[in-house]
């Protein structure tokens, strides 16, 4: 028979144990209760409450027995106290209460699992528990002797020292309860420690992780050379890891904890994967919020669960060493006139990070190149994604701030600097080098720099709230902010920025990623729906990850030398002299040629929107140069069954000067455009936007004033049309300025690249507000 206040307090759940329970859960519990609420992993596990241990002395009439016991001498008292609750038997509903919350464990391990059993005192005898250092804890505990340590644990209330102390106090021994708390054994595939701070000279801006296999005891103990990670607290990303040699790790086995000597493989190849390490850096960011000061953390990985869910934190405390010195004195860098700069360029993709440069010419010898090795290179086209994806950074010859290097690092989030000239060389392979992404520079050897505290709007900074809990941290703004994307698989990374949705999806990177054929290709044998498909899927990648905030997909822009590279592209493609102002964006669609591809492009938009229910995929037609033209493209469009209606909007890219000519015709036949203003400087300007001597000059700047003013009359004659007026070219994620001046013009929307979407929301926010306090216009 099971009380029915057994039933709800009798046991529960650690998730369930709030700090405020030390009466039931002891402090223990409530502890770890509040740990894990406040989304720090703790080893999963259960509390035996108070009000168990209460039912088990009433269950067996023991309250009288202990209270005459009570009045013999501490010793004896203790001795017969201790006797009557083991050998007394605990009430069949508690065992089988407890049994049940041992097999929850051992369901989620899959197996049989090793338990801790440890006490955990409740108010009135906390400090006794304390001062007679009462921590009774069982370790390696199995199914068939777990009642026996519960009942060890609740007899060491009446240790002998713990029986005196109360007396000495007038506290009554026979009012005192227990609480006990089982956890999971960490069954650790590896352990460490983690700092939040840099041990070695204080510098609060990392977290050091280091890391070992087995047991933590042979990194506490200092038995092995741990591997060590290195993490920017403000992006959460990894700048360092020194991988070492370990020789021996601890593993417990058959009762007791014994060493195995390592070689091979085991002892070479890291001993915590990134993933692991990020999710530690994750924890160690909570951690230091919950307790306010750096913290040194005892952690372990489980090989019982699946990630993430296997990455505990198992003892943490303040670290005191730095912490007690002063901020001032905490040097990060020595001597920075010192540092070697070996080459310099833009700073495409913000970021630093320290290791070996790996200099390939030819995306033919990417098989050489090791994960997290800095990618030296001329350029980059979307052949070197794999290679890209795998580097910790990237330095290359050639390209200008919108080439293909620096946007897709970007999407990706690796530092990059383009237009480093010499970079291939300079750079050696194996040489050690730091890439300084923030600022453009790249150093010799490993040096530890900070990232200016502006960059940490690259971080998400997600601590596991919820995505509403997420925004609410982040000011509302009357301009849209949106975001531009092309790799649909990194939407994942970027959920929990601020994001009102996607301004600008650039499809050409599932194209050539994993559709990798031409559409033409597809078409002459007989696979148009592989294209369809394929771009619907990536289309709808993004589109289900953010419903129902739009998703403007833009249709294709690749220029005829970018199409031959596709598969089967040569035979389609016409070598063009001057691509970037040729055969590119709506004169395609409207061809003979192209038409029947630009019909899969339109059926993949109709599938993601009407098969896959995906409503708030939108379309935008680039490099847009005559009404005529994008009349016809809209005609293709809706013979296609696609129709402007209030739900499926049609923008265009204003990115050829005619278009803002001509902005009263256009905005009768469209819902909205987009400032192309990558295409919009070049073509404003006469400057090729990718010729490195004119952007050494400080032609090619989207800041000129003639730039600004197109923009300018573009917003005032769109809203006079009531047409809305947005911008995904590079500048508003690389000049604050040109924010500045377009949210004043009253642009609707703004679309920048990931890492900056914090910093630009921020950034709207107080323009809007200032507009808002004095009236400015
Ligand atoms: C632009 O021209 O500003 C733009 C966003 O398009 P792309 O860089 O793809 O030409
Ligand atoms: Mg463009």
């Amino acid at each position: 028979m099971v009380t029915q206040i057994l039933k709800e307090e009798g046991i529960l759940p650690l998730i369930k144990v709030r700090k405020e329970m030390i009466e039931l859960a002891g402090g223990k519990g409530a502890n770890l209760g509040e740990l894990l609420s406040q989304g720090i992993r703790v080893p999963p596990g259960f509390v035996i409450t108070s009000k168990a241990y209460s039912y088990f002395l009433d269950y067996n009439g023991l309250r009288e027995k202990i209270i005459s016991a009570l009045n013999l001498s501490p010793d004896e008292a203790s001795k017969v106290i201790k006797n009557l609750i083991l050998s007394a038997k605990l009430p069949p509903d508690l065992e089988e209460m407890i049994n049940s919350s041992y097999n929850e464990l051992a369901n989620m391990a899959g197996k049989e699992v090793l338990v801790a059993v440890r006490s955990s005192a409740t108010a009135e005898d906390i400090e006794n528990a304390s001062f007679a250092g009462q921590q009774d804890t069982y370790l390696n505990v199995n199914r068939s002797n777990i009642i026996e340590a519960v009942k060890l644990v609740w007899a060491s209330l009446y240790n002998e020292r713990a029986i005196e102390y109360r007396k000495s106090k007038g506290i009554d021994s026979s009012k005192v309860e227990m609480a006990v708390v089982v956890q999971k054994m960490v069954n650790s595939k590896s352990s460490g420690v983690m700092f939040t701070l840099n041990p070695s000279n204080g510098d609060r801006n990392l977290i050091v992780i280091e890391s070992s296999w087995g047991l933590g005891e042979a990194v506490v103990g200092g038995k092995v050379t741990p591997d060590e990670i290195v993490i920017s607290k403000s992006n959460l990303k990894i700048l360092d890891k020194r991988i070492s040699k370990k020789n021996l790790k601890i593993v417990y086995d058959k009762g007791r904890n014994i060493e195995v000597h390592l070689e091979g493989e085991e002892s070479e190849k890291p001993s915590i994967s990134d993933e692991e390490a990020l999710e530690l850096a994750k924890l160690a960011l909570k951690i230091e919020a919950h307790y306010g000061t750096p913290m040194d953390i005892e952690w372990a990985i489980d090989s019982d669960l699946k990630f993430p869910d296997n990455v505990f934190i198992v003892q943490a405390r303040p670290e005191t060493f730095w912490s007690s010195r002063k901020k001032e004195d905490v040097k990060v860098e020595e001597k920075p006139s010192e540092r070697k700069v070996l080459v310099k360029g833009l700073a495409a993709s913000p970021g630093i990070a320290s290791g070996k440069a790996r200099v390939l010419l030819d995306v033919k010898d990417a098989k050489e190149f090791q994960k997290g090795e800095i990618l030296v290179t001329k350029m980059t086209d979307p052949d070197w994604v794999p290679v890209m994806k795998a580097a910790s950074a990237i330095v290359t010859d050639e390209g200008g701030i919108t080439s293909h290097a620096a946007i897709v690092s970007r999407e990706l989030g690796i530092p990059a600097i383009v237009g480093a000239k010499e970079a291939t060389k300079v750079l050696e392979t194996g040489q050690e080098i730091t890439v300084d992404a923030t600022r453009g520079v790249v150093y010799d050897g490993k040096i530890i720099l900070e990232e200016p505290k502006q960059e940490s709007h690259t971080s998400t900074g997600s601590l596991g709230l919820s995505r509403d809990a997420m925004l609410s941290l982040f000011p509302v703004t009357g301009t849209k902010i949106y975001m531009n994307l092309g790799q649909p698989d990194v939407i994942e990374k970027y959920l929990d920025l601020p994001f009102d949705g996607i301004g600008l999806m650039r499809i050409e990177f599932i194209v050539s990623e994993w559709i990798k054929h031409h559409p033409l290709y597809l078409i002459k044998i007989g696979k148009p729906e592989e294209f369809v498909n394929k771009l619907a899927d990536g289309i709808a990648r993004v589109a289900s990850a953010i419903y129902p905030r739009p998703v403007v997909v833009r249709f294709s822009d690749f220029k005829t030398n970018e199409y031959r590279g596709l598969i089967g592209g040569e035979e389609f493609e016409p070598e063009e002299r001057n691509p970037m102002i040729g055969w590119r964006g709506v004169s395609r669609y409207v061809s003979q040629q192209y038409e029947p591809a630009f019909r899969l492009e339109v059926r993949a938009i109709r599938k993601a929107r009407e098969d896959m229910g995906l409503k708030n995929v939108w379309v935008m037609f680039p490099f847009v140069r005559t009404s005529w033209e994008l009349n016809k493209a809209i005609k293709i469009m809706e013979d296609e069954g696609l129709t402007r209606t209030p739900d499926f909007k049609v923008w265009i890219m204003a990115e050829v000067p005619s278009v803002i000519t001509m902005a009263d015709e256009f905005s009768k036949m469209v819902d909205g455009f987009s400032i192309g203003s990558n295409d919009l400087a070049q073509l404003t300007l006469g400057v090729d936007r990718d010729s490195e001597i004119l952007g050494r000059m400080g032609y090619y700047d989207e800041r000129d004033p003639a730039v600004l003013r197109s923009m300018r009359r573009l917003i005032r004659v769109a809203h006079k049309y009531g047409r809305t007026v947005s911008i995904c070219g590079q500048a508003p994620s690389v000049y604050p300025e040109v924010t500045e001046f377009l949210v004043k013009e009253g642009i609707d929307s703004v679309s920048i690249n990931p890492d900056t979407v914090i910093y630009t929301r921020r950034l709207v926010a107080s323009i809007e507000q200032k507009i808002l306090l004095r009236g400015i216009k």
